[in-house]
């Protein structure tokens, strides 16, 4: 039936937002440590509409003052009223006017709305109402990445004095094991090594006792439950990893031997992180555990993209072929290269995570591009991709993402019918693959399959 392209987009949104889905990534650590906000514009402020708003040349002082909950929204409104209408088009934006509609009723942003809001506040204020928000949303299962977050000790996990709730699963987080920055506690120093070791029992005293801990420390985390490994080291060097002899990574490694009080750091250090990141990736495919990477967009300001692209990455993917790797953000604004690597490397998926709040239109076109140049079981349609490291938790933005994640897809999906390309019931099972089906395959997750509704 040939059906005009809103009247099938409608149908197509409505079908596809009754799927359940499987969160591929967060910073979520739980709901005990959530920290209720009470004043609303810190609350509608977290985490990267913060990116655009020092875009448009907020300070530093400003960003500090817009996220503090004890300034009133009084004071900021003067300050935060000409930034909003500089940034209220972003698809960051479209985030915080999603939760001030679908919680609290409240359309356009304006000082009496933020006073109508402040009297609903908090935005999420019990443990009932957290689960709730997800699962009004159909967020069953959540892939979280919270292991190094002030929340969260590695160590705590390690012994079991840290758990989270039975709908996360847990990644590795591997900035710890690096030795260029990124983690206070990496492996830069003689501390952040040496607590590696503890955690394996062990103190170093060379390259391969700290190599030994590691996969110790590792094979712990996933005896504990965790179910892969997760990277941004992105943010801190480039994703381009060499193989290095031996002797010239030992040679860096052992500057921290020989004086404790050293301080590795990138670039001088990149001859022994790279050496290093080959034999994590050794212990993933001896543990069996997928890694996922972040490639394309740095979240703060003032990075460089350049360095972050998956095409980088490429050595690694052709020589770890025994690993599965799960490309996140879709490497934007690379998007041709994305879809080469998804295209020809068996051992890579595509995580949408955290996508259609950076550029939802990148996000179309690369799904709409995906199904025709790769094989569908290799996208991974959903990660909320937040996670505040002074509140806590932001299943609201979560799933506000997920909403505008569905209307993208849907779009995407739309088009693909409309050009003839595929039938409406093979559109809607093919998100129900992206959005649960893909990620319990690809990490191993033994929920049972769904299958979309047909039409009819
Ligand atoms: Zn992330």
């Amino acid at each position: 039936m040939l059906m005009k392209p809103e009247e099938q987009f409608r149908q197509i949104l409505h079908r596809v937002s009754a799927i359940p889905v499987i969160d591929t990534h967060e910073h979520m650590v739980g709901p005990q440590f959530n920290v209720p906000i009470n004043e609303p514009i810190t609350a509608l402020t977290l985490d990267y509409l913060q990116n655009d708003l020092i875009s448009t040349g907020a300070e530093d002082n400003v960003i500090h003052m817009l996220q503090d909950p004890g300034v009133s929204t009084e004071v900021k409104w003067p300050i935060f009223e000409p930034l909003w209408k500089e940034v209220e088009f972003t698809a960051n934006a479209r985030i915080t006017k999603l939760i001030m509609q679908d919680f609290f009723e409240e359309e356009v942003m304006s000082l009496g709305a933020l006073n109508r809001i402040a009297e609903k506040m908090p935005l999420i204020h019990d443990e009932e109402s957290y689960w709730q928000v997800l699962d009004d949303a159909g967020i069953q299962m959540i892939i979280s990445d919270p292991l190094g977050r002030p929340q969260c000790d590695f160590g705590d996990y390690l012994r079991g004095d840290l758990t989270f709730p039975d709908r996360f699963r847990i990644m590795v987080s591997l900035p710890l094991f690096h030795v260029v920055a990124h983690h206070p506690q990496s492996a830069r120093d003689w501390e952040g090594m040496q607590q590696i070791g503890a955690w394996a029992n062990k103190h170093i005293t060379s390259l391969d006792e700290f190599l030994e801990s590691v996969f110790v420390v590792i094979s712990k985390a996933k005896e504990r439950g965790a179910i892969g490994i997760k990277d941004q080291s992105a943010y801190n060097r480039s994703i381009e990893y060499e193989i290095v002899p031996r002797n010239e990574a030992e040679k860096i490694f052992n500057r921290l031997l020989a004086d404790p009080r050293t301080v590795l750091g990138w670039p001088e250090a990149k001859p022994l992180d790279d050496y290093l990141f080959h034999h994590y990736m050794r212990f993933a495919r001896e543990l069996e555990l997928p890694v996922q990477i972040h490639t394309g967009h740095i979240a703060r300001n003032y990075n460089n993209v350049d360095r972050a692209n998956a095409m980088l990455f490429r050595g690694v993917l052709e020589l770890h072929q025994e690993v599965q790797f799960d490309l996140f953000h879709g490497n934007w604004p690379y998007i041709d290269d994305m879809l080469f690597l998804l295209k020809n490397y068996p051992n890579v998926a595509m995580n949408c995570c955290w996508l259609y709040t950076i550029d939802p239109i990148f996000a179309e076109q690369m799904l709409t591009r995906a199904v025709l140049t790769a094989p569908n079981s290799k996208i991974h349609g959903f990660g909320g991709d937040y996670g505040n490291r002074i509140y806590g938790d932001s299943p609201a933005y979560s799933v506000s993402h997920l909403k505008l994640a569905r209307l993208v897809i849907s779009k995407a999906l739309t088009e693909l019918v409309q050009m003839d390309w595929i039938d409406e019931d093979s559109a809607v099972s093919m998100a129900a693959d992206w959005l649960f089906n893909n990620p319990n395959n690809f990490f191993n997750l033994g929920l049972k399959p769904i299958t979309a509704d047909r039409s009819n």
